[in-house]
């Protein structure tokens, strides 16, 4: 059995501990293979954590670790008065992809612009893949004046982005939505309001970046 160095946020990794912790106790384990036990727990524990958490094509954190992570994060910026952004991005067209050039070209274009998002974005941000083309990035410690700068240039790098596939050079623009903490009373008010941003940027034409209140 190999060591794997999970990437698991450290809450998470926490409540890991802590429930291998009671597995242990909870068994009467002789002292002498002890260790053995709790490595095997922990790299079984871990690795279903992970992929209970993981989107398995993008492997992006998926909607069901979206839903704990923004409660968290929410109430870490009101508890800290902080800044959130929170950003909602939509493929454009992307049902034209598919029909096109098939669904096996859909899911390298979902592939490549997960990659594009993970390179592009600071470790203190979380990407997730929320639905089939929707993608939710939570910006910490960002206000609503500034969320837009590091989207507007994803939109950028992904409008300038060659996504080729089977010598097809397929054209991928996406559209976005943002809203913050600081405009709204709770977490669903705060994910309304970038869905209304996202709706504004798809009405005006696509390929763009909304903020909502801005
Ligand atoms: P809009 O610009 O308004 O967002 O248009 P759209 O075509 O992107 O939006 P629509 O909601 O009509 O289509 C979304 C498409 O996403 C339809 C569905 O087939 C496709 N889709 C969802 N999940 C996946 C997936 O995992 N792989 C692939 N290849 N396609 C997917
Ligand atoms: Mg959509
Ligand atoms: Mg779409």
């Amino acid at each position: 059995m190999t060591d794997i160095n999970f990437d698991l946020p450290s809450d998470i990794l926490d409540e890991i501990q802590q429930n291998i912790q009671n597995i242990i106790e909870s068994f009467d384990i002789p002292d002498d293979n002890k260790f053995d036990v709790i490595r095997k727990i922990n790299f079984m524990y871990t690795q279903t954590k992970q992929l209970s958490i993981t989107d398995a094509l993008t492997n992006l954190y998926n909607r069901r670790y979206f839903e704990t992570a923004f409660a968290r994060e929410f109430a870490r910026a009101k508890r800290y008065n902080s800044d959130l952004s929170l950003v909602i991005v939509d493929i454009d067209w992307f049902k034209k992809i598919n029909d096109t050039y098939g669904h096996s070209c859909g899911d390298f274009v979902l592939k490549e612009l997960s990659w594009l998002m993970a390179e592009n974005f600071r470790q203190t941000d979380i990407i997730f893949r929320y639905g089939g083309e929707e993608f939710v990035i939570l910006l910490t410690e960002t206000p609503s004046e500034t969320a837009g700068i590091p989207i507007e240039r994803l939109r950028k790098i992904v409008e300038e982005n060659k996504f080729r596939y089977k010598g097809y050079d397929i054209d991928v623009t996406i559209s976005a939505g943002i809203s913050s903490n600081k405009d709204v009373n709770d977490s669903c008010e705060m994910f309304d309001k970038a869905d209304k941003a996202l709706y504004t940027a798809k009405e005006e034409g696509r390929n763009r970046v909304r903020t909502f209140g801005l």
